[in-house]
């Protein structure tokens, strides 16, 4: 849903993509089992011992047709702030969380940096400018291809790459599980739900786009488990309560769904799809299945440390 173009309602196209690239990709079947045995193993070990922080560099690519598009480098800046807050529970929004869940929420201890030096080992400040031709872009990846009128990816062994631009159809962002082609590996994320200052738009005006995106990529589920409402779908995460469907706008405790209740939904979670004003925290859970991804998919970043 959208108001004068501007989504009103979370829409997140990473399951979309993830079911292209099963179709399309040889080998991401393979891979994604792969990554989900690696979740699976952390799982089983149980809470994981406290770890070393991570710290990723990311490239933010800048895709615009218009001067509107071609957000600031404070913009920018403003959405690697708030990365670095919620990814560290340093949110301080964290207290709106219901006492019953208090005792879930995590530090996942990951950091994230733009980056200082570019693939060829040069000084750069971590964000690139691409003018486009292209009125919009689609969850199709052609916003990360240079030759369909976006920006190519940085190796995505060494940073995590964001794309900014306008996307269509009221999509707020998308992003590849890991296991997929690594020339598309990253985020990509409209440019009114991104930082939080300049474009940003209520309600998405917080940065949490590029959190719970950033999540996927670092291989979380949705917390209702993607099965429409039904309660049969998992994220895979131990300390969520099975959940219905999504819960989208700003809801009030309790949200009860799946005889879930009295606590409910944890629907202040980065991985449900409410505004960004309504999400508070990810679980422990959640940060040992995103450092699983760490230890296996996405060594690289901690052997970059
Ligand atoms: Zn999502």
């Amino acid at each position: 849903m959208t108001r004068g173009g501007t989504p009103t309602v979370r829409t997140c196209g990473t399951s979309p993509v993830h079911e292209r690239l099963l179709r399309t990709v040889p080998g991401y079947a393979e891979a994604r089992s792969r990554s989900e045995n690696g979740a699976w193993v952390a799982r089983r070990r149980g809470v994981a011992r406290q770890v070393s922080v991570v710290r990723i560099p990311v490239v933010v690519h800048v895709v615009h047709r218009t001067a509107q598009e071609n957000i600031s480098d404070e913009q920018v800046r403003s959405q690697i702030e708030v990365l670095n807050r919620d990814f560290r529970r340093r949110n301080p929004d964290v207290d709106q969380v219901p006492e019953v869940f208090a005792d879930l929420v995590a530090d996942a201890r990951i950091e994230f940096d733009l980056a200082t030096t570019d693939p060829d080992g040069e000084p750069t400040e971590g964000v690139t400018r691409t003018r486009t031709s292209a009125s919009s872009f689609a969850d199709d990846d052609r916003i990360k291809s240079a030759a369909a009128g976006g920006a190519d990816a940085w190796p995505s062994d060494r940073y995590l790459n964001l794309w900014v631009g306008r996307l269509s159809g009221g999509l707020l962002g998308y992003a590849q599980f890991p296991g997929g082609p690594p020339e598309t590996d990253g985020v990509v994320i409209t440019f009114t739900a991104f930082g939080t200052l300049g474009t940003a738009a209520e309600p998405f005006d917080q940065g949490r786009t590029a959190t719970h995106e950033i999540g996927h990529w670092l291989n979380l589920r949705h917390i209702w488990g993607d099965d429409g409402t039904g309660c049969s779908g998992s994220d895979f995460v131990d300390d969520t309560p099975n959940q219905g469907g999504e819960n989208t706008g700003r809801p009030t405790f309790p949200s009860v769904s799946c005889d879930n209740g009295p606590h409910g939904d944890l629907y202040m979670n980065y991985m449900d799809y409410v505004d960004d004003v309504a999400m508070f925290m990810f679980t422990s859970g959640q940060a040992q299945r995103m450092r699983a991804c760490l230890d296996n998919d996405r060594s690289s970043f901690v052997e970059l440390a």
